[in-house]
């Protein structure tokens, strides 16, 4: 008998429509796999017939062709072995399901039978939510990924024999619906840090501050030691909470991250991301592609942070490529079979020692690089890159005895408050535009919204001309300028707001 069977493979982020198209017919035995599978589709009929054999059913003693249909689409991973399996066992007789061709399947088996989670179940799970009358099936591990789609039908099963006996009992009850994001709570992370026990660095508290009102870049240079890691580890509990259509582009991603074999449950990603992808991390790792085309940290880092600790020991060509997201907010990757595109807007925070030994900006201890090594650490940077940085700030030593009053500072709760009342403030600026914060306000905008009277304009003109900055960086000043702003609740920017804005260009403009 010939079945269509309804599944989805993934490109990137995006699901894409497969059939699985198996027709057994009496003749010779045999199994024939056309459909442009790779070498995990083509091994899955191991799997599949081993798993079939568990639950005590025989799909051999048939002269099998299975299509997997468009043609032309590279299907690659394990999520095709349950929609083959169900399809097996329907053409060659061994079960009915009624209403077939309302259910969409997806899932991973093991030998015995064992129905394992699969990624990018949510970008399928978002593809059917105009689909009222399909139902999703899918391993339980994928259960809470599918449950954020609100009002997507669902059914799922731990086993491939689990899946067979609710799909040919055809009981509405064992349709479940999802209720979607809302019925996810969100806890505090307890795991970042809190900006209350980090003492006496007032100034690059602020700064941090300006930079999550205004989702700015950051860099903060400073002494081994200083405390910038941890300043910046604390910055996820300032940052506002994401919107519900932040969690879905977020969890998507980290879902089509997932590797595969991952038998554990996967959870929506309901905290901003905060990534810090050691030194030595490679381009494929740090912005995407490699042969599976998974995401980059940069892509994982989506509407949270990406944190570059030890700029300068980066590969440069890898922090070249990173100028792309920074600009376009996505990273695309092509391949011979199309090109992939990843979302990738991040608020990129970055820390550095001031030069090789560490301790040039340190009034306690000696410098021991010379001047050369100085300059050649510094270069490491480039302009361009330093360039996209609009707060860039030196992180003095802490005397020692200011740790000693632990939990004396403002709390992270209190300094979001005021970030989330500036973020209201930008929502509402650009209600008509495409931007989301200062920070990615065009030239043309950062003038117009910096609101200066013909007197502030100047002083900013005059300054930017003493530090030199290019023009890029005239615009970064009006930017971080107009976060100061909305900061203190003022409707125009003024010579208050420039001078500090200047202060975090110290490094170069
Ligand atoms: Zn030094």
């Amino acid at each position: 008998m010939f079945r269509r069977i309804r599944s989805y493979c993934l490109f990137g982020i995006k699901a894409v429509s497969v059939s699985v198209e198996v027709d057994a017919a009496q003749g010779l035995p045999g199994f024939t796999l056309v459909g442009l599978p790779d070498n995990a589709v083509r091994e899955s009929r191991e799997r599949v017939v081993s798993a079939i054999r568990s639950i005590g059913k025989v799909v051999t003693g048939f002269r099998t062709t299975v299509n997997l249909s468009p043609a032309d689409l590279r299907k690659e991973g394990s999520a095709l072995d349950l929609p083959l399996a169900i399809g097996l066992l329907v053409s060659t007789g061994e079960i009915e399901i009624p209403q077939l061709e309302r259910y969409v399947f997806v899932g991973e088996l093991s030998l015995d039978g064992l129905l394992k989670p699969v990624r990018g179940v949510l970008s399928i799970a978002m593809n059917l939510s105009t689909e009222r009358k399909c139902i999703l099936v899918i391993p339980r591990g994928n259960v809470q990924e599918a449950s954020l789609v609100e009002g997507i039908h669902f059914v799922c099963a731990d086993t491939l024999g689990e899946c067979v006996e609710i799909l040919t009992r055809n009981s509405c009850q064992d349709v479940k619906v999802a209720k979607g994001i809302a019925s996810y709570r969100v806890d505090v992370d307890d795991k970042v840090p809190d900006f209350k026990n980090v003492v006496g660095m007032d100034g690059v508290k602020r700064a941090l501050e300006i930079a999550a009102a205004g989702a700015h870049n950051f860099l903060l240079v400073g002494s081994p030691g200083a405390g910038k890691t941890l300043c910046a580890k604390c910055l996820p509990g300032i940052l506002p909470e994401m919107t519900e259509q932040e969690i879905l582009e977020t969890t998507r991603i980290h879902s089509c991250a997932r590797s595969a074999g991952d038998s554990d449950e996967f959870k929506p990603v309901l905290a901003r991301p905060f990534r810090s992808p050691h030194h030595s991390a490679s381009m494929v790792s740090l912005v995407g592609g490699g042969t599976r085309l998974l995401p980059g940290e940069a892509s994982l880092a989506h509407n949270g942070v990406l944190f570059l600790d030890e700029l300068p020991e980066f590969n440069r060509s890898v922090l070249e490529a990173l100028r792309e997201p920074m600009e376009e907010g996505e990273i695309s990757v092509s391949r011979a079979s199309g090109t992939v595109v990843w979302p990738a807007r991040f608020m990129m925070g970055a820390a550095m020692n001031p030069c090789p030994c560490g301790y040039s900006m340190d009034p306690k201890r000696e410098c021991t690089c010379l001047p050369e090594a100085r300059k050649r650490y510094r270069e490491k940077i480039s302009g361009p890159l330093l360039d996209r940085i609009d707060i860039q700030v030196s992180v003095p030593p802490v005397d020692a005895a200011m740790f000693a009053i632990k939990g004396r500072g403002e709390s992270s709760a209190d300094i979001r408050r005021r970030v989330c009342a500036a973020r209201v403030i930008q929502r509402e600026r650009f209600r008509n535009l495409t931007f989301k914060s200062n920070a990615e306000m065009s030239s043309e905008y950062a003038r117009k919204f910096a609101a200066m009277t013909p007197a502030v304009e100047s002083f900013a003109v005059n300054a930017a001309a003493k530090m030199e900055l290019s023009a890029r960086g005239y615009f970064r000043l009006l930017k971080v300028a107009r976060t100061i702003a909305d900061l203190r609740g003022a409707s125009a920017v003024d010579i208050m707001d420039l001078s500090e804005a200047l202060r975090y260009r110290a490094f170069r403009g």
